[in-house]
């Protein structure tokens, strides 16, 4: 438990519903391990309440919050500024309550590539190929294209797929494809390619045990395999795509890698220090961090 006192700094997550959460055990053990007097909170927000409680935290004095679902979209009219990331992905997940002014970032896609590039993957040059073309898609693909990868996005619903390039086209300079989640355009594809990022949500709720990479499709062996579905402690219960990689032989990593590194990079903004990534790692999979970090 955070000690709580007269200079306790607050930080929270507002979201509709938050029972789920395990950013508070993260973020709280971080504080923990620096000896940082802040506590996080959840906070549950009706969407009808988002703009008095947007107030309301800046009132409080909040250091800033992270924003979930449904508010991602709905409280940019709340901010008084948006990241380069927060306007080109058209969401904000992390809120800086500063100077009087509240400021709106996305950690979400920067989160995304932290992980890769602590696996020593540099997205420059590189073939991505991103399956989905929903909110977390949005933030890895202009994650992954600003880092000057080529990507290519399928989804289920081609249109989408299509506008989502095409908006994100204005904001990065290389270029960005799309098409159909379709068996025969994965099979085309995946020879070449140096990532297949699963953004769908095949493979969790109804569709657990599922997979949007085709069976009949070989799954590339020197891809890496980047599932972001989040289905507990890290590595514990691979889904049905990242097993179809593994079988390969392929690299893999699951959702919790983005969650904790986007969680991260949120600690660094309202604290102004390196996030004890191992700690969050660990906390997050409800274990005692290892004398080698994870
Ligand atoms: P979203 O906006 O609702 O998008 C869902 C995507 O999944 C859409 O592209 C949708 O295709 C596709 N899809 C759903 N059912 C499908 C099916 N039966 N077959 C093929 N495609 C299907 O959701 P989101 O917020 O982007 O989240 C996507 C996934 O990322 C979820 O699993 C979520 O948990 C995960 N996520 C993880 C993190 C993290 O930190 N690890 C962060 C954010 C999200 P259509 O457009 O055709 O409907």
């Amino acid at each position: 438990m955070p000690r709580i006192d007269g200079h306790t700094r607050l930080v929270g997550l507002i979201g509709y519903p938050v029972e789920h959460t395990r950013s508070p055990q993260m973020h709280n053990a971080a504080f923990e391990a620096l000896g940082l007097n802040y506590c996080y909170v959840p906070l549950a927000v009706a969407p009808a309440d988002l703009s008095a409680a947007i107030a309301g935290l800046a009132a409080l004095g909040f250091v800033g919050v992270n924003v979930t679902i449904p508010h991602k979209q709905a409280v940019i009219p709340y901010l008084d500024e948006l990241s380069a990331e927060a306007q080109a992905i058209g969401a904000v997940n992390t809120i800086v309550f500063a100077g009087g002014r509240r400021i709106g970032y996305n950690t979400d896609g920067a989160g995304f590539l932290r992980a890769l590039t602590d696996r020593g993957f540099s997205a420059a040059g590189r073939r991505a190929l991103v399956l989905g073309a929903g909110g977390a898609a949005r933030a890895v693909v202009y994650a992954l294209a600003q880092a000057g990868a080529e990507v290519t996005v399928l989804n289920r619903t081609e249109a989408k797929a299509a506008s989502l390039a095409a908006e994100l086209r204005r904001y990065v300079p290389g270029e960005i494809q799309s098409g159909a989640l379709a068996s025969g355009q994965i099979a085309r594809l995946a020879p070449a390619v140096d990532l297949v990022v699963n953004a769908t949500s095949v493979g969790m709720g109804a569709h657990v045990g599922e997979s949007p990479w085709p069976a009949d499709a070989p799954f590339p062996s020197t891809a890496i395999a980047y599932d972001l579905i989040y289905s507990g402690a890290v590595g514990a219960r691979p889904t049905a795509f990242l097993r179809q990689a593994e079988a390969a032989g392929a690299q893999t990593l699951d959702g919790s890698y983005m969650l904790v590194y986007q969680g991260a990079l949120a600690f660094e903004k309202w604290t102004g220090q390196p996030a004890p990534v191992a700690v969050m790692m660990a906390a997050l999979s409800g274990e005692t961090p290892g004398a080698d970090g994870i």
